[in-house]
């Protein structure tokens, strides 16, 4: 070992290369030689590395003769073993820096090969070993084999991932080698099917072909057997077969076919073309039309909506107009009479009462004098009467002395019918304009005479009925309820029940004046859009009359009626006297005839009151008192007004 020497230390200094060609030279190259031989580095290699691809690798052929050292003895340089050449301080020391700055990487042997081969830069083998393993290398391993078998088992990897990626751009290769293949294998499919249409048509035009070769040939046999008997076959045929005359019309003929024939092509696509064109424009016209119905559809939609909406708060202003107005109305009517009157009419809500130079001044929602028609009467009910059909509770009363016009008011004649029949037929109109809402309109009329309950439209006479209350709601069970659809149904049935009232007082001798008459209306509307169900009753009721019998003028039967007459009216006065004062308890249950009208005079309802006065001096007592009557309930106001209306699944039936 003594005698081989390294080469000049210069060289490590200058990092000159000596050439291949310099191998083997019996001197070692000076500096100035070695610049001159230098040649430019040889990127030809590369490493493949899972995840970066491939990397270029830098090979200096040349640096392995950096540490050769020359041998006298044979004259060649000799490459020194790895394992001295790492006792060379020069090398021990780069192979330090390489460790220190990756602790991972401990076979020292491999770190001076890794030397060789980048001109024992450190900086250069350390960024090629944490490109090919990354910062594993950082940190010193468990164990140093561990870490070196690591490194192994990583290249073999590495390997592995290699062939892989390469098998793999293989296959892709061979897959689109297979798909274009396979591509042209059905393209080349679909010519032979295309293709073997093509023969077999052909074949078939061609055996037709043969068919008319066979064909015409046979004509043409027969044709000259025909014609020519004579004409030996071998003799040419001089003179055609068919008269050239008939011939020439023949082709005449085809020609001017042929003419029609196009002018008929013409005429037709022109047709055509006309229609297509016809077609469009119908399109274009249905199109236009489809929208401005879609636009009349939508706009009919909106006038709909906008309708209802108005509908809407038309009611709920006419319900406010009804509030301000109160909900108990109060009219006077005043009869027809040929006597001299006890009444003046001032304006249209007063009137004044005569009596022996004094006079006395009444108050009411509006006075009708003795020329009011029955149609100026009713319209001051009508509000009350279109509430009905909302689902409210509305009823109509006539109060007066007997003989002051409450039948005439209520029931009227059959020429000039009362309020009942003008109000029924109001309430029928209404239902009839509501197209959304299906009604159902049921008739009950009973009679209240001394205390006891008939009804009127009972088939057979019935034992006396009762009242019963459940919760708000006061009914009669087994009173008899009709259902009605037409007027016609309805005056029938009414003229039924004072048919029976007739019947009735005849046989006990009484008169009508001593009973109160109910009509009610039950009116129960069934709203397909919302599925709601209201339900309004209409109470029309001829009261008893309101005279006072003197005990001395009455005895008997008359005493008894007139003392239940006087009950019930003095019940209905302290009713009304108890809702004026907005007393805790109203007495309704002081008489039938107060007990049934509980509902239409209990907070949730409307009413309206006829007092009917008679201007004959001879009753003006009877006036005073009933105008009394009348002006003290007009200063009663019921609460506020509410409809009945329930979802129609939860309606609750009401028994009668
Ligand atoms: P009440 O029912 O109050 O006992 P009626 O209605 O029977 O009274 O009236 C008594 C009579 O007066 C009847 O013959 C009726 O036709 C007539 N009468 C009442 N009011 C009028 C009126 N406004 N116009 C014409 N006749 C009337």
């Amino acid at each position: 070992m003594e005698k081989l020497q390294p080469f000049p230390k210069e060289w490590y200094s200058q990092g000159h290369f000596i050439t291949t060609n310099n191998e083997g030279s019996n001197q070692p190259q000076t500096p100035a030689n070695s610049q001159s031989v230098v040649r430019e580095d040889d990127r030809t290699g590369s490493i493949y590395i899972q995840g970066k691809g491939t990397v270029m690798t830098y090979m200096f052929e040349e640096r392995v003769n950096i540490c050769r050292f020359w041998d006298p003895q044979s004259g060649i340089w000799l490459l020194l073993p790895l394992q001295w050449e790492m006792n060379v301080e020069f090398v021990k020391a780069r192979v330090q820096q390489v460790m220190s700055t990756l602790p991972g990487l401990v076979d020292q042997k491999e770190i001076v090969a890794a030397l060789r081969q980048c001109n024992y830069d450190p900086e250069e083998v350390s960024s090629v070993y944490l490109t090919m393993f990354g910062q594993i290398l950082l940190h010193a391993p468990p164990s140093g084999d561990q870490n070196y078998a690591d490194l192994n088992s990583f290249r073999a990897l590495l390997e592995r991932d290699r062939v892989i990626e390469e098998l793999r751009l293989n296959l892709q290769t061979k897959e689109k080698e297979v798909y274009n293949l396979f591509q042209r294998n059905s393209h080349l499919a679909r010519e032979v099917r295309y293709l073997t249409d093509v023969v077999q048509h052909l074949n078939q035009k061609l055996a037709e072909l043969e068919a008319d070769q066979q064909q015409s040939r046979e004509r043409i046999r027969s044709l000259l057997n025909r014609r020519a008997p004579a004409v030996p076959p071998a003799k040419p045929i001089t003179k055609p077969a068919v008269d050239p005359n008939q011939l020439r019309q023949v082709s005449q003929l085809t020609r001017e076919l042929n003419i029609s024939n196009k002018h008929l092509r013409s005429t037709v696509h022109q047709a055509l073309g006309d229609m297509k064109n016809q077609m469009e424009e119908l399109k274009g016209t249905m199109g236009k039309l489809d929208q401005v119905e879609q636009e009349a559809v939508r706009e009919v939609e909106e006038l709909r909506s906008l309708y209802r909406k108005e509908a809407v708060e038309r009611k709920s202003l006419y319900n406010k107009v009804l509030e301000l107005q109160g909900n108990i109305r109060v009219f006077c009517r005043c009869r027809k009479s040929s006597a001299s009157s006890s009444l003046e009419k001032t304006d249209d809500q007063e009137v004044v009462v005569v009596q022996k130079g004094s006079r006395k001044k009444f108050q009411f929602d509006k006075v009708y004098p003795p020329s009011s028609t029955q149609e100026d009467v009713f319209a001051g009910t009508l509000p009350v009467i279109t509430s009905c059909v909302d689902g409210y509770n509305v009823c109509i009363l006539a109060y007066g002395q007997t003989g002051s016009g409450k039948t005439y008011t209520m029931m009227g004649t059959k020429e000039n019918p009362g309020v009942n029949t003008r109000s029924i037929r109001e309430l029928l109109r209404i239902c009839a304009e509501k197209e959304k809402v299906s009604y159902t309109l049921k008739i009950s009329m009973l009679e209240i005479y001394n205390e006891t309950l008939n009804d009127l439209l009972a088939k057979s006479p019935s034992a006396s009925l009762d009242i019963r209350v459940q919760g708000k709601s006061v009914s009669v069970p087994g009173l008899t309820q009709v259902e009605v659809q037409t007027e016609a149904d309805i005056l029938a049935v009414m003229e039924m029940g004072e048919k029976n009232r007739k019947i009735a007082s005849t046989k006990m001798n009484i008169q009508s004046s001593r009973s109160h008459l109910m009509v009610v209306l039950e009116v129960e509307g069934s709203d397909e859009v919302s599925g709601l169900t209201s339900r309004g009753t209409l109470t029309l009721c001829d009261l008893a009359g309101s005279e006072r019998i003197s005990k001395t003028d009455a005895e008997g039967q008359r005493l008894v009626e007139a003392a239940a007459i006087n009950k019930s009216l003095t019940a209905l006065g302290q009713v009304f006297g108890a809702l004026k004062s907005n007393a805790l308890h109203v007495p309704f249950r002081n008489s039938k005839l107060t007990h049934l009208l509980q509902p239409c005079l209990s907070g949730d309802s409307k009413c309206c009151v006829f007092v009917n006065v008679s201007p004959d001096i001879k009753d003006v007592v009877e006036t005073l008192s009933t105008l009394q009557f009348g002006s003290t309930i007009r200063q009663v106001s019921l609460g506020k007004a509410t409809q009945n209306i329930v979802p129609a699944k939860t309606k609750t039936v009401k028994q009668n």
